[in-house]
């Protein structure tokens, strides 16, 4: 089981290219400025089968789509469940690139099962004194764009040029 709380269809701030994005429910931080403090509890939110989340996620990909983020609330508070989701999506879909918010750093989750099927991690809290609305996909300058597979494979973080 798995708790979300909402789906867009067509993002275009998530991530490259056009995206189906699902915030998950519950996050164990508390960051000053948070942009979305509803979704922190983890008693909100509505919890569903991973197979059944996979699939409303599935259903609203088109040909515009490039991909699959998880946000939040942060993903990786349900790295379990998470894992079985993007699974799900690789098997049914394996051309959709995966991205995943979290506010952990990526050397504190790089070992967990689920980062070897994520293509992106954009890692770190929020920090409101580093905020910079010019950043592209993340809210402050500390959290990084990171290639996951060149990362976990060289043991070194990669980021993402964008
Ligand atoms: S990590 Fe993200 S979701 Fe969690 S409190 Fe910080 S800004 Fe909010």
């Amino acid at each position: 089981m798995i708790k979300y709380a909402d789906i867009v269809n067509e993002s275009v701030v998530d991530g490259l290219g056009v995206r189906v994005t699902a915030f998950l429910q519950g996050c164990p931080r508390h960051c000053p400025g948070c942009h979305n403090p509803l979704l922190l509890s983890s008693d909100g939110g509505t919890e569903i089968g991973e197979e059944e989340l996979a699939d409303l996620l599935l259903d609203r990909i088109s040909p515009i789509h490039r991909g699959i983020t998880f946000s939040g609330g942060d993903p990786l508070a349900q790295p379990d469940a998470l894992l079985n989701v993007i699974f799900l999506i690789r098997r049914r879909n394996p051309a959709l690139d995966i991205w995943v918010y979290t506010g952990y750093d990526f050397e504190q989750v790089k070992n967990l099962p689920v980062m070897r099927f994520i293509d992106v991690l954009v890692d770190g809290p929020f920090i409101q004194e580093q905020k910079d609305l010019r950043a592209p996909f993340r809210g402050s300058v500390n959290q990084r764009i990171i290639d996951v597979r060149k990362s976990l494979e060289s043991n070194e973080v990669t980021e993402l040029v964008i």
